[in-house]
């Protein structure tokens, strides 16, 4: 009975477990002749029928499990999304269709008995096959009562059907202020250079790495979407994964204006916050093979597509295609992996690739592809920098705006054109300080200052969420002159506001960003030009394209560079380059300002070169002074607990333990720590933290594991580990 109902290697399956029942995959078939061994037991009922993974993707959970050093059922959990376990189903709704055509005769005798009755009959007959909408929905704009539709149907004229209702986040009111025309465009000499280099890559139906690194505005994404098509046409199908936040609505009508046709079928967009409904459409079409492309953040790299022949990682360099929580898989690594489970080409690009994927591509492993222009030989922009330690001694304290910056965003705002205005978050929490005893308020809980919250007068811990009302006065010394520190984007935003009177100001922060139709009406304000200055984090710099942005204005250069972090210099020139990236992407050439105390720094003056194998070249040879990536990988152990001696005297005795178990093994491993984390209490627990130097992650992975899970550990200290790690606090 079930395998009639379709089930098969992969189903999804509810099973007894003891008293209880579980989850289950079907791993194979096996049609008993005999009477079963009494001691299986049934399958109680059949969840989800086609594969609910792929062959390939067990194949990858196995490696991931292996290489992260992470429990399978973790794995699983990502890979089949919470609406799937639940057994949610497609919606449907009724319908109604044309059993039987009427005579244009009859059709008339109706019109004279019934209209209502032959209006429906009309509107049904000439509605076409692709616009099917359901029957309430016919009913409301046609004004007819339901019983008109009982008749027709009991006259055997029209019948019941059912429609499938898909819920698409994409297709609501805004998303139609969006809609992009999909226009022709001929490829410039070098884009096609590299669609010609991916084509051949994608002919040889074998595992290949390609790193296009184009500078920001250079087309990249056309070379993607050529390379799609090629693949799509040919019947296979296509990831294509971008960070979360690039995906904007504009970015989703492009792809689906060039993408989507009678061949390649519907583009299935994924990302963190479709809700149940949508998730399971999109991943229903996924699994039924109506969708051969999807477009999406980090976990669509576990699309269970079939034929996959291309996975495409855009901004590669991205440390947001690390997951930070178990299983801590890196998607861009995910991705090159299942490429290689596939025999497919994955293509990985960026204007600022990572040092990881340009030592692979100098080392011969991937291809290199370059974009060096950008489209209609518009310049790159021009970058200012402004040495801020001279504008706040002319400011006589602490300035937020230097007097250039100020100058050309009135100069902007008088011409008509938009200015983006880039906040480097960490350093715009406003902290509070005593200027009488120097006391700042700290959480109790976390080693971090709290953050003032002017609109709910309150002062928060960004780790904790530990809030607490603001004080009147100092609580050590009594003062009552306690003052804000740093400058919160609030204020920013109305200091912006004053320096170009009448110019509309607009902030995207954390805040917008998690009111998914707040963000993308602002986008389509500033669109539209309803926005004059738009002011946000980093964060929002991906994937912006706005032809009327002039100017763009950088106000801290120098948080990224403080990051108790070896990538800190790579995540400076990144941000510069993204960030100068977004102005002057039309006709009228822009300006970047970048404000910073350090304007000597060596990333500030490489990114104002645009200058990246500069950067690349001297970077690499710091890297590889300190054994840093990519030279080595490193894997992270982090321990924490509530008693700070009983962590550190575990951190001390599991090094120890490694020292004589581990290390004699694989001569090539370094062990570093344990040390104190950068923040060194989070949420009442004290951290500490060992880094493993290794050469090769898989050879000793393993045995590290198992090490693991051999150690006494106890039952107060968490560890958790981490392979690859990106960003550390
Ligand atoms: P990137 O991803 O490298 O930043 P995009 O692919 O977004 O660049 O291209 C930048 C802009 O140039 C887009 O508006 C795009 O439509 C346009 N564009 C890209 N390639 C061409 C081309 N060959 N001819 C005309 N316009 C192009
Ligand atoms: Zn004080
Ligand atoms: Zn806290």
């Amino acid at each position: 009975d079930l395998i009639r109902k379709g089930l098969t290697r992969g189903s999804l399956v509810k099973i007894p477990l003891g008293h209880r029942s579980e989850l289950g995959l079907v791993e194979a078939i096996d049609v008993p002749s005999e009477v079963p061994d009494a001691r299986l037991r049934f399958i109680q009922s059949l969840e989800q029928p086609f594969p609910v993974v792929t062959n390939d993707l067990i194949q990858l959970a196995d490696w991931i499990q292996k290489y992260y050093a992470t429990e399978l059922d973790a794995i699983f959990e990502i890979m089949i999304p919470g609406a799937v376990r639940k057994g949610m189903q497609i919606q449907q709704r009724k319908a109604l269709q044309l059993k039987q055509s009427l005579s244009p005769d009859a059709l008339a005798a109706l019109a004279k008995r019934a209209p209502q009755q032959a209006k429906l009959y009309q509107f049904i007959a000439e509605q076409p096959p692709s616009e099917k909408r359901t029957r309430q929905d016919i009913l409301n704009q046609l004004k007819i009562s339901p019983s008109s539709a009982e008749s027709l149907i009991q006259k055997g004229i029209l019948e019941d059907c059912l429609l499938t209702v898909s819920r698409d986040a994409y297709m609501d009111g805004l998303a139609q202020g969006e809609q992009v025309e999909a226009q022709e465009i001929s490829l410039t000499e070098e884009q096609a250079a590299c669609v010609a280099s991916i084509r051949t890559a994608l002919a040889k139906q074998s595992f290949q790495r390609i790193l296009l690194h184009g500078v920001t505005g250079s087309g990249k994404t056309e070379v993607y979407i050529e390379a799609m098509n090629t693949v799509l046409a040919a019947g296979g199908s296509v990831i294509y994964l971008v960070p979360e936040v690039a995906l904007t609505p504009q970015t989703v009508s492009r792809l689906r204006a060039r993408l989507e046709n009678e061949t390649n079928g519907p583009v299935v967009v994924w990302h963190s916050h479709l809700n149940d409904g949508e998730r399971y459409d999109a991943w229903h079409a996924i699994a039924t093979g109506k969708s051969r492309v999807v477009v999406g953040a980090r976990s669509a790299v576990f699309a269970p597509l079939k034929n996959l022949r291309l996975i495409i990682v855009d901004e590669e360099h991205e440390p947001a295609y690390k997951q930070d929580e178990t299983p801590r898989y890196h998607g861009r690594d995910v991705a090159v992996y299942r490429a290689l489970i596939n025999q497919a080409v994955c293509l990985l690009g960026s204007a600022t690739p990572s040092l990881e994927s340009l030592y692979n591509a100098q080392q011969g492993k991937y291809e290199l592809l370059q974009l060096t222009k950008r489209i209609d030989h518009r310049q790159l922009p021009t970058i200012h920098l402004v040495d801020m330690k001279r504008e706040n001694s002319k400011a006589k304290g602490s300035a937020i705006f230097s007097v250039y910056l100020a100058e050309l965003m009135r100069q902007r705002f008088e011409k008509g054109e938009q200015t983006i205005l880039f906040l480097n978050r960490r350093g715009y929490d406003a902290s509070l300080h005593c200027p009488d005893c120097g006391h700042v308020a700290m959480c109790d809980h976390c080693d971090l200052s709290l953050t003032h919250h002017r609109r709910d007068k309150a002062i928060r811990c960004h780790l904790c969420g530990h809030e607490e009302p603001v004080p009147t006065t100092c609580p050590k010394c009594r003062s009552p002159k306690i003052i804000y520190r740093g400058s919160g984007t609030q204020k920013i935003e109305d200091l912006a506001a004053k320096i170009v009177p009448g110019a509309r100001v607009v902030r995207i922060d954390a805040d917008t960003m998690g009111k998914k139709n707040l963000f993308r009406e602002v986008l389509g304000d500033f669109r539209r030009g309803r926005i004059d200055v738009l002011v946000g984090t980093q964060m929002i710099a991906k994937g912006l394209d706005f032809p009327n942005v002039t100017l763009v204005g950088l106000l801290d250069a120098d948080i990224s560079m403080h990051l108790p972090d070896f990538r800190a210099a790579e995540r400076t020139f990144q941000l510069l380059v993204q960030v100068a990236g977004r102005a002057g992407r039309g006709d009228r050439a822009g300006e970047v300002v970048v404000q910073t105390s350090l304007p000597h720094a060596p990333p500030i003056l490489y990114a104002r070169q645009q200058d990246f194998h500069g950067f690349a070249e001297e970077e690499l040879a710091n890297r590889k002074e300190f054994n840093y990536p990519p030279f080595r990988h490193l894997i992270h152990h982090l321990f924490r607990g509530k008693n700070p001696e009983k962590v550190a005297f575990f951190a001390q005795q599991w090094t120890q333990h490694l020292e004589a178990e581990w290390l004699p093994l694989y001569p090539g491993i370094e062990i570093r720590g344990p040390a104190p984390c950068p923040i060194e209490k989070i949420k009442d627990h004290y951290r500490f933290q060992i880094w493993y130097f290794v050469p090769n992650v898989t050879p000793v992975i393993g045995k590290l594991q198992e090490l693991r899970k051999a150690f006494k550990w106890d039952r107060d200290i968490i560890e958790v580990l981490d392979v690859d790690a990106v960003g550390l606090i």
